[in-house]
């Protein structure tokens, strides 16, 4: 019977987890000690399967119950029976009320990825066109919440893992404190390493100008200001670009695709900063490279953004924050020398430890 052995989506497997993290991460905004996480299996009849991760900082998501009638109800119906390479490769828009039908959650957009790639035997940065499986990395501290001995920490262990850039957040009231923070970067990093600052939307467009000329008069070459304003303020970003042109300006993360669109348009950006949606990513850098733009990539579970890095043109950097989700990977992604190294087994190459699944997980 050909529908047997047939590359459809036949079967899944939910998973709800917590991840207690080893240090409280955050920024001039948030503040997380847990992760809960939502692992899913796509099964298909000739028995593939695709695996996908889902996000929750801080609250709990629902019990797992309940999260697999939201799934039964929101996603199960539009994937089962169907080819999982037209749910990667296929476009819609969204018009009035089909927002949500328009994208899929994104662990069903990574599984399906997965199982493309897997039906292929081909690692996933391969399937999406990249050739080298090693992209530059930089280590990010996420580390506001963080005294400056636990800092020091930090950052000691990402110069000890070979990490030769390295970002760190900004965006205290007191500048004072930001300065300190950046000396302490130096010292511990050397001279020699890059550095980076992230303010996640701290300032006005005046202030993030007074604070980067501050830090840039106290000698520090910063390779990239991350999110140093609200995102949709295009116009307040072109400024800035203008007004600080020492430094790159990153940015994007927050945004959807329009939003990056219109960073773009108006000259908004430097390194536009993309992350999550394979798709999206995609699109969103294919159109970063026409404004001559290049691109980051920011913390994606358990680094499957690696992929993306190793196949997107002009990819300046991939983000690592050392996170415990990789505690579920058999072989997490590799990083030495501060390079990312994109697994080179079929699919994003990520199995799930057993062992680790049964242990974080936590039903209700
Ligand atoms: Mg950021």
């Amino acid at each position: 019977m050909a529908a047997s052995t047939s590359l459809t989506i036949s079967d899944y497997k939910l998973h709800r987890v917590r991840l207690d993290l080893a240090m409280p991460i955050g920024d001039s905004q948030v503040e997380f000690a847990v992760h809960w996480m939502t692992v899913l299996e796509l099964i298909t009849a000739n028995g593939l399967t695709g695996i996908g991760f889902d996000l929750q900082q801080g609250k709990p998501t629902p019990g797992l119950k309940q999260l697999v009638a939201q799934f039964e109800y929101n996603t199960w119906p539009a994937i089962i029976g169907e080819n999982p390479c037209g749910l990667a490769l296929g476009i819609s828009r969204p018009r009035g009320g089909n927002v949500g039908a328009a994208t899929l959650p994104l662990a069903v957009e990574t599984a399906v990825w997965d199982l493309m790639a897997k039906s292929l035997d081909l690692p996933l940065y391969r399937l999406l066109g990249g050739t080298k499986s090693a992209v530059p990395a930089y280590g990010s501290t996420l580390d506001y919440r963080l005294n400056d001995d636990q800092f020091r920490e930090r950052l000691a262990d990402f110069k000890t893992m070979g990490f030769t850039g390295i970002k760190i957040k900004v965006g205290h009231p007191d500048i004072a404190w930001d300065l300190n923070r950046l000396a302490i970067a130096r010292d511990v990093m050397g001279t020699e390493a890059k550095l980076m600052i992230d303010a996640n939307e701290a300032w006005s467009p005046k202030e993030a100008i007074r604070r980067c000329q501050i830090y840039l008069d106290h000698g520090y070459d910063l390779y990239w200001v991350e999110d140093p304003i609200t995102r949709e303020d295009y116009a307040g970003y072109a400024s800035l670009r203008t007004a600080l042109p020492m430094t790159r300006i990153n940015t994007g993360e927050y945004l959807g695709f329009t939003g990056k669109r219109r960073l773009l348009e108006a000259g908004g950006v430097d390194v536009l900063n993309v992350h999550g949606s394979i798709g999206m990513s995609r699109a969103a850098a294919y159109l970063a490279g026409d404004f001559g733009i290049p691109v980051s990539l920011g913390n994606t579970l358990l680094e499957i953004g690696v992929h993306l890095a190793a196949s997107l043109p002009e990819v300046l950097y991939l983000e690592y924050s050392d996170l415990t989700w990789n505690k579920l990977a058999k072989e997490p992604v590799r990083f030495e020398k501060s390079m990312a190294i994109a697994p080179d087994r079929p699919g994003h190459g990520i199995e799930l430890d057993q062992g680790a699944l049964e242990e974080f997980s936590q039903p209700d």
